[in-house]
């Protein structure tokens, strides 16, 4: 099994946008030798080229809603997913599957929609079956006006998770039962409560209700509270050793820009 994590960048937000401080090109997830891009944020195809991942073999795209650090680079991912646009009569190829909310099509052209050979217009609850593998679409609570959801892969021998921006909820740590591995969006840390989206010790209750416990824990899409210029210090470590320190999980794991990390390396 040689599935992986490549960040793309950890930063979430408008003021990493901005700065790219952190970088915002969301992940490359490659399971069953299939490569799927989530939420390409800003420089997501400059990041692709700068940690020497190939763009042409993404063939699953997956956008969990609509704001600019998560969508702002599909279009450009689109396009760069393949070598050659159309054929001599410029019948154009299609290529790929797209799952995303209704609401999020608007943001894409259609020439870039037509590029596609599939759309799955995904919401909370629903499930897909790509190549065998289950996808479903999780609940999250993040913004009153624009949809959204997190995303569970339920392989053979795994099951991971994305959080997507959210905040805790009833029944959040029912969401993720079954799950080994869950990349959470950690905005904020320890108590710095962050307006529809997470901080450090919010989670850690629905984080030990998880059951069974989770393999690995993996924080990621960290605000400009948690690690930038405008932070009094970097705070990723200290929250990676409280969710340590406080939780049933005996792995948690920081991302990093650039990380690359094998699946293998998360399961107990
Ligand atoms: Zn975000
Ligand atoms: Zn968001």
């Amino acid at each position: 099994m040689n599935d992986e994590l490549v960040f793309l960048g950890s930063g979430g937000g408008r003021h990493h946008i901005r700065t790219q401080y952190r970088a915002t090109g969301g992940i490359l997830y490659k399971f069953n030798k299939i490569q799927s891009h989530i939420d390409p944020g800003p420089g997501a195809i400059v990041r692709i080229n700068q940690y020497q991942e190939d763009p042409t073999k993404t063939e699953l795209f997956i956008v969990t809603h609509a704001h600019v650090d998560h969508y702002n680079d599909l279009s450009a991912i689109i396009e760069s997913s393949r070598e050659m646009l159309h054929d001599k009569k410029y019948n154009y190829y299609k290529k790929g599957t797209l799952i995303t909310t209704n609401e999020m099509l608007q943001y894409i052209s259609d020439y870039h929609l037509n590029m596609l050979e599939e759309i799955i217009r995904f919401k909370q609850g629903d499930i897909f079956t790509y190549n065998g593998v289950e996808i479903k679409a999780t609940k999250v609570v993040h913004s009153p006006t624009t949809e959204g959801f997190g995303v569970i892969f339920k392989l053979k021998n795994y099951t991971l998770a994305f959080s997507s921006d959210t905040m805790v909820y009833d029944g959040f740590s029912e969401e993720f039962s079954g799950v080994n591995v869950l990349v959470l969006n950690l905005l904020r840390p320890d108590s710095i409560v962050c307006k529809r989206h997470l901080c450090t010790d919010e989670v850690i209750p629905y984080l030990n209700n998880i059951d069974p416990p989770l393999d690995t824990l993996i924080i990621n899409h960290f605000g400009s509270y948690m690690d930038s210029p405008r932070s009094t210090k970097n705070y990723v470590p200290s929250q990676v050793k409280k969710l340590q320190d406080n939780t049933n999980i005996k792995n948690v794991i920081a991302a990093e820009d650039g990380l690359k990390i094998t699946i293998r390396e998360l399961l107990k």
